[in-house]
């Protein structure tokens, strides 16, 4: 491919809206393209390798039986109406309407109506597809004989982040992975849980990037129902904390550091309050008060150990009132699903200092309008005929907005880091915790029968007798994998692409290209490289200095790069050089296939 035929323009200068290395160096190597918040277009380069890093996920999968498909990207509300989700997936969820829903509002305005507009929703852009697959594989799927059944798609997705921020990293709009699975039992869905686990190390592996699958949250119901896959990087979102003794390692909302506390992301709040200055941990439930968690594949019960932090609620009207969070020991509320479910206009994190005030009580305790807000969050769901839900299904787990900067004042990664270091391991009582930061790339996920359960995905036994389908469901941030491959690999030059997913993998950059002979040695080279299966990218560009070109091959950064110039062809050499190694070897053209073989 001839670079001056190429869609590409970089920039000398970092952009000043981008906040991380991949995001910079993609925007300035004329990668991607942002046309609105957390929305991007990918340009050639970018789509090179992204297409790449598909491939091999299909080939990995492919070598477990997985089936792909693809199923539609604006979904039907009906389908999430059954499952559940669409009262409790919160403003993630892009709703909208379609002609006929809009014709329905406009009849009744025009009887003098005042309908609200969500009431006439009735599709979504899709977030994940657990409802879409359950129905397909729910028609198609009657026998036992069927079983096991994976199915995965490759998939545009769009989740309305409240903060799309770090370019492909999370975007609103990105390209997802998605695979799910249909089990006859439990002992089948758990062999496929680590079929996949194993497939994703491979996938990860051949990517050539330092990762972890790590032990995540799946509520309190205990064992490892799910596992996410990190990439080490210090521009993660997540810390990570892992024992440097044995092999445990766990996402820090989950872990069992004793110095933080026990529960999800409880844990920050919890080390807020032991370390710094504290949300309020107010107390606990007296009566345990039946399912809160919906969502979760077994329901989450309330406990009479829950303890909880307070959430205040301001309505439309203007009135606020308390809205618990359970945690410590079982599980969060997600303040947006609360926020959704009351129909509160907002929703915040209370300080301890108001919590206090609100409900009178002393530092640490709850007093009993705490209670009574909990009561509240309880007597509303059972009004609704629905339990409260708290989120904690796969893709809506975490935290809404959780942003230490806000919720954490004061509380860096140095302190999680320090807090969590000081402890002792308790699976093997011997190592010591070591915190790092990642990025979720990809998790695995036993989801059981939630969803089979509440839309009737069944199959007959040898017996002949009907049982829910077992589910388990996996995902690869496709988009955000090569945005994360780029975190890894940099230095101040510019990007250091793994092999694997290189755009091209070898530049030749001709720098006389006035020159009938040094270009025709270029074109040479470009052909016998590409004859021998490698995927070249030609700088034949005029009127730019040899350092111009050097920059720009360096921020894009190719594996290899060959030189080839006037000077050099006088002794009959071209140069290789390795961008990671920085090595270079002259060598003859001839030679260059051998060389780079
Ligand atoms: P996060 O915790 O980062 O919000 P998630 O747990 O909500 O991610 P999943 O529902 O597990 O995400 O989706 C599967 C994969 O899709 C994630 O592991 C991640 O790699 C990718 N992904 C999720 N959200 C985004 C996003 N906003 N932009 C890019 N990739 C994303
Ligand atoms: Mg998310
Ligand atoms: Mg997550
Ligand atoms: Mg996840």
């Amino acid at each position: 491919m001839k670079q001056s035929k190429l869609l590409i323009q970089t920039l000398r200068e970092t952009p000043r809206d981008a906040d991380v290395v991949s995001q910079q160096l993609m925007m300035r190597a004329g990668m991607i393209q942002k046309v609105a918040a957390g929305i991007y277009s990918y340009l050639p380069l970018a789509f090179r390798s992204i297409r790449k890093f598909e491939e091999i996920v299909r080939e990995e999968l492919a070598k477990d039986g997985c089936q792909e498909l693809l199923m539609p990207a604006v979904l039907p509300a009906d389908l999430w109406q059954e499952s559940g989700r669409w009262k409790f997936y919160g403003d993630e969820l892009l709703r909208f309407c379609d002609r006929k829903a809009k014709a329905d509002m406009a009849e009744r305005r025009q009887r003098g109506e005042k309908p609200d507009e969500r009431d006439f929703y009735n599709f979504c852009l899709g977030p994940t597809h657990e409802e879409v697959i359950t129905d397909v594989v729910r028609k198609n799927v009657r026998s036992y004989k069927q079983l096991p059944m994976n199915l995965f798609q490759i998939q545009t997705k769009f989740r309305d982040e409240r903060r799309p921020r770090f370019g492909l990293m999370r975007g609103r709009e990105f390209t997802m992975k998605d695979g799910y699975s249909f089990h006859a039992d439990d002992a089948c869905a758990d062999r496929e849980y680590w079929a996949m686990f194993n497939a994703y190390k491979r996938i990860f592996s051949r990517l050539g990037v330092k990762f972890r699958p790590v032990e995540a949250d799946s509520g309190a119901i205990g064992g490892s129902f799910t596992h996410e896959f990190h990439v080490l990087a210090g521009s993660g979102e997540d810390a990570i904390l892992s024992c440097n003794a044995c092999d445990y390692t766990s996402n820090i909302e989950k872990t069992e550091a004793p110095g933080l506390p026990v529960g999800d992301h409880g844990k920050a709040f919890e080390l807020k309050r032991d370390h710094f200055r504290t949300p309020g941990v107010v107390g606990q439930v007296e009566q345990a008060a039946g399912m809160i968690d919906a969502d979760h594949p077994q329901g989450m019960p309330l406990t009479q150990t829950s303890k909880f932090f307070l959430y205040l609620a301001t309505f439309a009207d203007g009135t606020t009132q308390l809205a618990g969070a359970v945690l410590r020991g079982d599980h969060e509320v997600n303040p947006v699903k609360v926020k959704n479910f009351l129909g509160a206009a907002e929703m915040e994190l209370m300080p301890l200092e108001e919590a206090e005030a609100f409900t009178g009580a002393k530092t640490g305790f709850m007093g009993p309008v705490g209670l009574q807000g909990v009561k509240m969050l309880v007597d509303r769901s059972l009004e609704g005929a629905v339990n409260l839900t708290c989120g904690a299904n796969r893709t809506d787990y975490h935290h809404f907005g959780l942003d230490p900067a806000r919720d954490l004042p004061g509380c860096t990664f140095a302190d999680l880091r320090m807090a969590a270091e000081q402890d002792t391991c308790t699976r093997c009582g011997k190592g010591q915790y070591q915190a790092f930061r990642g990025i979720e790339v990809g998790q695995v996920f036993k989801l059981g029968t939630k969803y089979s359960k509440s839309m009737s995905c069944t199959f007959l036994d040898e017996q002949g007798k009907e049982n829910p389908m077992v589910m388990g469901c996996y995902g690869i941030g496709i988009t955000r994998t090569v945005a994360a491959a780029i975190e890894q690999n940099f230095d101040a030059d510019g990007i250091i692409w793994p092999w694997p997913i290189a755009p091209y993998q070898v530049q030749v950059v001709c720098l006389d290209p006035g020159s009938e002979e040094v270009a025709g040695v270029a074109s040479m080279v470009e052909k016998d490289l590409e004859a021998a299966g490698f995927e070249v990218l030609h700088d034949d560009r005029e009127g730019l200095s040899p350092g111009a070109k050097f920059k720009d091959a360096d921020l894009l950064g190719f594996p290899l790069r060959l030189t080839v110039g006037a000077k050099g062809l006088k002794d009959g050499l071209v140069e290789l050089r390795d961008r990671r190694t920085k090595e270079v070897v002259k060598l003859k053209p001839e030679a260059a296939v051998a060389e780079v073989s």
